[in-house]
């Protein structure tokens, strides 16, 4: 289910040139539609390819909005399904509900460290593929990762 932007929801991150969504999408799908003339709506976000969606729900959760929401399926929608996000400082809800009216909510934590702090090589400098060849670049002593080379590389 890719996701989609709600227009009466979206600020346009206030018009900063890359918004929140446009920041953490892997995929560069979302876009602000900065003089509408692609949505009809100004300085809203859209996701530009739907069907290229990989569905990670980062913009989701990264909308400070709360103007994303998950798309549903088409025969889900005219039967009263939705997905609904809320999300707050420190945990984000997940409002379901189903066709026949049922509500559950899911709770979950998020993060609360500030967006780029976190030092995913432990400080270390970031690996280049040429480490690869150095001996004990596999060895939980002295690479990233453990494991044996030859277990993890199947081409070379
Ligand atoms: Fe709009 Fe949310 Fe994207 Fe900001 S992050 S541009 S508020 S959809
Ligand atoms: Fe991009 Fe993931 Fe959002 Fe899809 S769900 S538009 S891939 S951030």
């Amino acid at each position: 289910m890719p996701t989609y932007v709600r227009t009466d929801k979206c600020d346009g991150c206030k018009g900063q040139d890359k918004t929140a969504c446009m920041y953490i999408c892997p995929h560069d799908l979302m876009l602000l539609d900065k003089d509408g003339s692609q949505t009809g709506h100004p300085m809203k976000a859209f996701n530009q390819e739907p069907e290229q969606c990989w569905e990670c729900y980062s913009c989701v959760k990264i909308c400070p909005q709360n103007a994303i929401e998950v798309r549903h399926y088409a025969d889900i929608v005219p039967l009263g399904g939705s997905v609904q996000p809320l999300r707050g400082s420190d945990s984000i809800m997940w409002t379901i509900k189903f066709r026949n009216g049922t509500l559950k909510r899911f709770k979950f934590p998020i993060r609360t460290t500030e967006e780029g702090s976190i030092q995913p090589y432990g400080g270390k400098e970031m690996p280049k593929l040429a480490d690869i060849d150095k001996p004990g670049y596999f060895t939980a002593s002295g690479g990233f990762r453990t494991g044996r080379a030859g277990e993890l590389l199947r081409v070379k």
